[in-house]
């Protein structure tokens, strides 16, 4: 059974837009999984983070991968792009979210789903509504409300190139 998958994806450091391109590819490639629909590539204001710009997306997939399954996937992405951990929040090659896992709540030590804080950060809600604009968060209703909270944080659509 395949389910509706989205995942958010952030890089901010070296050519971060071409390494957002490359993540988009690699999870167009996952097992048991297709790409539905991807956004369009934003740039936002680093938060509780520092360094440039981020480049951000999110991604829509249909797979029938186990949410697990899925998060070793999108670590291995983050691993082959060079990603180092030296502390929290530091500026990141790739950072690779699991945001919504059909409608499934998921509470374990390694994963939570929803994406415990996508209601609060515009790079989320923003390319996630892009997507789809009806769509809703398992426990907390519907993004849409979410979105004025988050109108202070700097966000822009970047261009096609
Ligand atoms: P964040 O993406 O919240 O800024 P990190 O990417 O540094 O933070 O956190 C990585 C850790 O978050 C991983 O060890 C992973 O087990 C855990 N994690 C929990 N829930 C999720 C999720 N929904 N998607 C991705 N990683 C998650
Ligand atoms: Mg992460």
């Amino acid at each position: 059974m395949s389910l509706r998958v989205f995942i958010g994806i952030g890089a901010n450091l070296g050519d971060a837009r071409v390494t957002v391109s490359q993540a988009i590819a690699a999870l167009a490639q996952l097992p048991d999984s297709a790409l539905v629909a991807q956004s369009a590539l934003y740039g936002s204001a680093p938060i509780d983070s520092t360094g440039d710009d981020y480049v951000n997306a999110v991604v829509e997939l249909a797979s029938s991968l186990g949410a697990a399954d899925l998060l070793q996937h999108l670590q291995a992405i983050e691993l082959a792009h060079g990603r180092e951990r030296p502390y929290r929040n530091a500026p990141r090659t790739l950072d690779l979210d699991l945001l919504l896992y059909g409608d499934e709540e998921i509470n374990t030590a390694n994963l939570q789903v929803p994406h415990p804080r996508m209601t609060e950060r515009a790079f989320v809600l923003l390319p996630l509504l892009q997507l789809s604009a009806d769509i809703g968060i398992p426990g907390k209703g519907s993004a849409q409300d979410y979105v004025d909270a988050v109108a202070g944080q700097r966000i822009q659509e970047l261009p096609t190139t």
